[in-house]
């Protein structure tokens, strides 16, 4: 195995990325990469990028390949990147799966996972997600840092993502059918796709997940 270790999680919003990554990151000792978090500090922290993508974040729509590239691109720069990356939310389209293998020439992509989950289940998970606006955190609308607002894990404001509002989800999914579902075929066309059943437990989506990655001697 090369020096870098770079795992592509793939699946629905809702279908439990962020979770799994984070269980991942530590077991594996490599980076959680989610593009998302990165774009939703650059709104929260009022950057030049945040102020540019702020609205489409909003609506549930993507923003440029360009400029998700070069965050992607940067981040890896980081001496934490340098073992590996858990890439969540990203890529999310054909362009973006090419820029990444142009990025990690020889290195490559060692694995896809895709979380498998339906279109009812991600809607009833990201309907009743409430999120911790500093570390991330993820409650459900029923857990008492919701109701009361406040992370126990660092302080931080739990909200709901404008963007896991009904209309807001229902764009997303679109988009993700449009743009996104298409990478299924580009990873498996180059025998890099592992399907993980996503409507378990979270525990059972991480041992299934470490599973098909011990198969590819990762871990
Ligand atoms: P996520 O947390 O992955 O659901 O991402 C939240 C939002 O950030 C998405 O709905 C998009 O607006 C934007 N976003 C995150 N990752 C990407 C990406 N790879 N390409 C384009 N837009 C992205």
């Amino acid at each position: 195995m090369s020096a870098r270790v770079i795992i592509v999680v793939l699946g629905k919003q809702g279908a439990g990325k962020g979770t799994q990554c984070k269980r991942l990151a530590e077991h594996l000792a490599i980076p959680h990469v989610s593009t998302g978090d990165i774009l939703r500090a650059a709104v929260r922290d009022r950057t030049a990028v945040g102020l540019e993508v702020a609205a489409t974040l909003e609506a549930g729509q993507l923003v440029s390949d360009e400029l998700v590239n070069r965050l992607v691109e940067e981040r890896f720069e980081q001496p934490d990147a340098q073992r590996g990356a858990l890439l969540d939310g990203f890529p999310r389209t054909e362009g973006q799966a090419l820029a990444l293998d142009a990025l990690l020439g020889d290195d490559g992509v060692k694995i896809c996972v895709n979380l498998e989950v339906t279109n009812e289940l991600v809607t009833a998970r990201l309907s009743s997600r409430r999120v911790c606006q500093e570390c991330g955190a993820i409650y459900r609308d029923t857990d008492i840092e919701a109701i009361s607002g406040t992370c126990t894990n660092c302080g931080g404001d739990v909200i709901q993502r404008a963007d896991d509002l009904p209309e807001a989800i229902l764009k997303r999914l679109e988009v993700y059918e449009r743009d996104t579902a298409p990478l299924l075929a580009f990873y498996e066309q180059r025998g890099l796709l592992a399907r993980v059943d996503g409507d378990q437990d979270a525990q059972d989506v991480t041992a299934d997940i470490l599973e098909v990655l011990s198969e590819r001697g990762i871990g």
